[in-house]
């Protein structure tokens, strides 16, 4: 960080300074007349605090916000789910619907996603809608019957968790979802961050790569290192995509962090039609796995059909997207 000071500054100012930053142990150099870089943990140091002394005229941060979640602290993180490694070779399959409607649909559409070299499965139960009016997801019903799932198919399963009171609820769960419309609800990553399973943080429409890596670091820095980062679209002008899907931010994350970066195209896309190929596309931007809706009879789902890919399609996806990982020394 680099830091100018008023050439007037009184004595007494500049001790409040230093006393400042040697309370932060960040070390204080002058490289010109009234300009000073400061060294060591300068991820800690906020801006504005240090705006506030008196004396400082400007403030310039020159490294990285997040720490523990850059490329600079480690190299490489897999996280492991029973089997299933994120972050390795493999690219791993998430699939599933938006939400539970019904134990019969659930588990005809699981059976099929099973057949089809998918390795986890994913069914919302308590759903973030942007209407109040709007299905709300089966709640606590609906976590039952994902233990149901999880046992009848012996599959790792993700869901949705949007209120830390309910932790409790998800013992079966393997992966914890925040939500982008979470992703910055500080407190239940910090909660998140105190337990051990498996977190995936999805970036909010409005955020930007770095608040991203930000959450991801609420998470880390409470002590659980199994964080799973998941582009799915942000918002622009556009109205012929739900959202725009960021795949050269994915392959920009890559080059950040050493946190697994998976790839959502559903909600990005919001018409199933385009969400093929942007699974393709999404393996060769770098990702290390994809999360998909897909539903057995989209007609019949209670959140985002349209969006949903048709369970019979899956099987081909999964081959043709398995032989296009390999050109990049990948595989699923
Ligand atoms: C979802 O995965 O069904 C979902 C609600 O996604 P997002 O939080 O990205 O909108
Ligand atoms: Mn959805």
């Amino acid at each position: 960080m680099l830091i100018t000071l008023d050439s007037k500054i009184k004595q007494n100012e500049l001790n409040i300074i230093k006393d400042y930053l040697n309370n932060k142990n960040i070390l204080f150099k002058a490289i010109d007349n009234n300009m000073y870089i400061l060294k060591g943990d300068t991820y800690k140091l906020d801006e504005q605090s240090v705006l506030s002394l008196e004396g400082v005229k400007s403030c310039i941060r020159l490294s990285k916000m997040y720490h523990l979640s850059s490329l600079d602290y480690k190299q490489k993180t897999v996280v492991k789910v029973g089997n299933v490694s994120f972050g390795d070779k493999k690219i791993v399959f998430i699939a599933g619907p938006c939400s539970i409607d019904s134990k019969d649909l659930l588990f005809e559409n699981c059976k099929i996603l099973k057949e089809s070299n998918v390795s986890v499965l994913r069914a919302g139960c308590y759903k973030p809608r942007t209407s109040p009016y709007f299905f709300q997801g089966l709640q606590k019903e609906g976590l039952k019957i994902l233990t149901e799932m999880k046992e009848k198919f012996n599959m790792p399963v993700i869901t949705e968790i949007t209120d830390v009171n309910n932790l409790s609820l998800y013992k079966d769960v393997d992966i914890l979802q925040v939500g982008a419309r979470n992703m910055k609800n500080y407190e239940l990553l910090k909660a998140l961050g105190k337990q051990e399973k498996p977190v995936l943080i999805k970036r909010g429409p409005e955020s930007t790569i770095d608040e991203l890596l930000l959450s991801a670091e609420y998470v880390l820095k409470e002590g659980n290192p199994n964080v799973i980062l998941c582009e799915r679209g942000i918002r622009s002008f556009e109205k012929h995509t739900r959202y725009v899907l960021d795949l050269a931010g994915v392959a920009a994350l890559k080059r950040l962090t050493h946190l697994p970066v998976i790839v959502d195209p559903s909600h990005a896309c919001g018409d199933y039609s385009l969400v093929e190929s942007m699974i393709y596309a999404s393996i060769m931007a770098g990702c290390d796995g994809i999360m998909v809706e897909v539903h057995n009879d989209p007609r019949r789902a209670l959140s985002d059909g349209k969006q949903s890919l048709k369970a019979s399609k899956i099987k081909d996806i999964v081959n043709k997207a398995k032989k296009m990982s390999q050109i990049i020394d990948r595989d699923i």
